[in-house]
């Protein structure tokens, strides 16, 4: 090793997903350069944290992130300093989000190149996702200037008419342009006739509050809409990725899509396997609003049971950031409130959590919070500690406890879904780009410090990450 590491975290237990060892980890320049076996001597460096009794795990990667998003009337509170630095709180050092069209007038290509440039203030590294919400021949070349500017996957929802959906038409097109572009179709699955007319019948009969949300959109229209998708990716071979899960039928019909030889993969969020429909009974059903809606108890127990069994590929916050004042101010009406949690800053709790009570290894809780979300999006560099990765570590104990108090977490809001619940899983120091960002003296700010990732193709990404445990962008 020519250079004295800026940094080693000595005596760890490193765990990734797929197995662990006691090592020291060498940080050179912003990259893991070395595990060393921890029975040697820990080398000289410039800083050395010691984590001995602790575990090491890969930065986290959220691949479902709303920053600064304008729907309707609302706009999320959070900018990208803000949702940045809950992140490293929390532990994640990567985030993807989305450039949506807020409109008619705005072009796919110009919701990313915004994005792009609000995310210059992030202080922890940003990928992002495009969006298709109605076809005309302008689309494959927007994709195709997407793809270039590295960024490889377009959202498409089957519901929200009138704002956001895409037609059958249009989800069918994109999904060629992604086989063409290699890139991945991220679907929100929601069967929008069925939707539209259960929220007209509960209105006709004056149940449309916030409390009867859950009602409103029921589970069998999340199902049929994830197989008619599965149905068109299937028809047009493009890799397809479906965001928040909220059942298990939801979830089993992308396991039985896999083995017929289709790629798909199935995430889901902190607050479907953590959350029931008994909140929108509860004193504030508001601070709930989110499509889709909290299940049945039994819904969540099965799909946390999926999730334990590694039939869910990925954990992402879905992260959303309205405060009270905004959830409070049309809970008469579903179709009228703001929907979307506040949550990149618990995911890391509230996941290892729930994984580990159902049951489930540290080494799948890695996986499913950055492992495979750094893969499936073909993120190079990112959700593993390795020689070559980015250093982005999180060091913590998994015996200790605290309590959710959201009015004093980082997100641009004022509660938490998960207030008042005990959780295991916080990260106490954590390492963004080989920068020790949060330590027990507390926050160090990076200051605007995120880089904007370049991510692979799809397939490409695929083929190199399975011949070697590198980066792909290395090979
Ligand atoms: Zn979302």
């Amino acid at each position: 090793m020519s250079h004295q590491p800026d940094l080693i975290i000595a005596n760890a237990t490193v765990v990734n997903s797929t197995g662990r060892q006691e090592a020291h980890i060498l940080v050179h320049h912003g990259k893991i350069t070395e595990l060393i076996d921890a029975a040697q001597p820990v080398p000289a460096a410039d800083r050395t944290i010691d984590a001995t009794g602790k575990l090491v795990i890969p930065g986290g990667v959220d691949g479902h992130c709303h920053v600064a998003q304008v729907t309707g009337r609302f706009r999320t509170l959070d900018d990208y300093r803000t949702t940045s630095t809950a992140a490293l709180w929390g532990g994640t050092t990567t985030i993807i989000d989305f450039g949506i069209p807020r409109d008619a007038q705005e072009t796919p290509l110009a919701a990313v190149l915004h994005k792009k440039e609000l995310a210059t203030q992030s202080r922890c590294d940003v990928a992002l996702h495009g969006a298709v919400v109605s076809w005309d021949e302008t689309v494959p070349w927007q994709l195709e200037q997407l793809a270039a500017e590295g960024v490889r996957s377009v959202k498409m929802y089957t519901t929200n008419r009138g704002t956001t959906m895409a037609d059958g038409d249009t989800i069918l097109k994109v999904m060629r342009e992604m086989v063409r572009l290699d890139g991945l179709a991220y679907i929100h699955a929601e069967h929008d006739p069925i939707i539209t007319d259960c929220t007209e019948q509960h209105a006709q009969d004056g149940r449309i509050g916030i409390e009867h949300l859950h009602r409103t959109r029921p589970e069998l229209a999340e199902e049929i809409s994830v197989k008619e998708t599965l149905a068109m990716a299937e028809y047009t071979g493009a890799p397809v990725y479906f965001v928040h899960q909220s059942t298990p039928g939801a979830v089993d019909l992308v396991s039985q899509a896999r083995e017929r030889g289709i790629d798909a993969y199935s995430e889901t969020c902190p607050h479907y396997v953590t959350l029931d429909d008994s909140v929108y009974a509860s004193t504030f059903p508001e601070w709930f609003a989110c499509c889709p809606p909290m299940r049945c108890p039994e819904t969540v127990a099965a799909l946390k049971e999926r999730l334990a069994a590694g039939a869910i590929h990925t954990m992402s916050s879905d992260h959303s950031c309205y405060d009270l004042s905004q959830k409070r101010e049309r809970t008469d009406d579903v179709r009228a409130m703001p929907h979307g949690l506040p949550g990149v800053e618990t995911r890391m709790p509230v996941t290892f959590t729930a994984m580990t009570s159902a049951g489930a290894s540290v080494e799948q809780f890695v996986s499913a919070f950055a492992a495979e979300p750094a893969r499936i999006n073909a993120v190079p560099g990112k959700g593993r500690i390795a020689e070559g990765f980015d250093a982005d570590l999180v060091v913590f104990d998994p015996a200790e406890e605290r309590t959710v108090n959201g009015a004093a977490l980082h997100m641009g809001t004022d509660f938490s879904p998960f207030d008042g619940k005990a959780l295991t899983g916080w990260p106490a120091v954590v390492v963004s780009n080989g920068r020790v960002v949060l330590d027990a003296d507390g926050f160090h700010d990076p200051g605007a410090a995120g880089r904007f990732l370049h991510r692979n193709g799809f397939r490409q990404h695929q083929s190199a990450s399975d011949a070697a445990h590198l980066p792909a962008a290395a090979l």
